[in-house]
């Protein structure tokens, strides 16, 4: 993987700097790809396109923030390099919690992009059981609720004509323990490049398990 620049933004909430790095290049060795449609490339990390201020912990759209500049990372910074720049604190993805109470914000500001957010959101909860350790048992019941609310508001949005869509709708139904109706969308006709993943879903359908899965 080779870095790229590190690009400095504006916060479209408060005003302050922050930034974030980039990837020049990278490949796709060692991608694992999970039942949800999310793809994690150790060797190609996605810049996050909702991101979280360092200053006023909100989450926005990075494209909605104005860039004010890029400059290359070194160990020894020249002293060109304004340092303002250089205090700005790193963007981070929200974490699902974070994305869920910004839910309505960003849909609003960006109704186009409403199946995104929710899709990101969804991706982003499911992440706690794409590590090692087993998720941790217990949620936050407001998180919980919120979650179900937003993979509800998924499903018709993903009710396309997209291949692809249609099996994370059914994956949607499944997480949610609704196995018939994802069965169901499941037994349409779709281009062979997805058996793998709908014999898979399936299999778990039958199972009557829920839980996120590597494909
Ligand atoms: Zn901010």
């Amino acid at each position: 993987m080779t870095p790229g620049p590190t690009l400095v933004i504006r916060c479209p909430l408060c005003s302050q700097l922050g930034k974030y790095r980039t990837v020049a290049s990278g490949n796709t060795f060692g991608a694992v790809f999970y039942t949800d449609g999310k793809r994690v490339a150790p060797m190609l990390p996605d810049t996050p396109r909702v991101s979280r201020c360092a200053s006023c912990r909100g989450a926005f759209w990075l494209k909605t923030a104005e860039e004010i500049g890029q400059f290359t990372e070194q160990r020894e910074q020249p002293a060109n390099i304004d340092t303002d720049w250089l205090k700005a604190g790193y963007l981070e993805e929200p974490d699902e919690g974070e994305y869920l109470e910004a839910l309505d914000r960003l849909i609003s500001s960006t109704p186009a992009e409403e199946r995104s957010i929710r899709l990101l959101a969804w991706w982003r909860g499911n992440d706690r059981h794409r590590g090692p350790l087993p998720a941790p048992a217990v949620d936050n019941p407001e998180v919980l609720n919120r979650r179900h609310d937003n993979m509800r508001a998924l499903l018709p949005l993903l009710a396309t004509a997209e291949s692809a869509d249609l099996i994370m709708r059914a994956e949607v139904l499944r997480q949610l323990g609704e196995f018939e109706l994802a069965t169901k969308v499941l037994t349409r006709h779709f281009p062979a490049a997805f058996d793998t993943a709908i014999s898979r879903l399936l299999y778990l359908c039958a199972r009557r398990d829920s839980t996120l899965q590597k494909l």
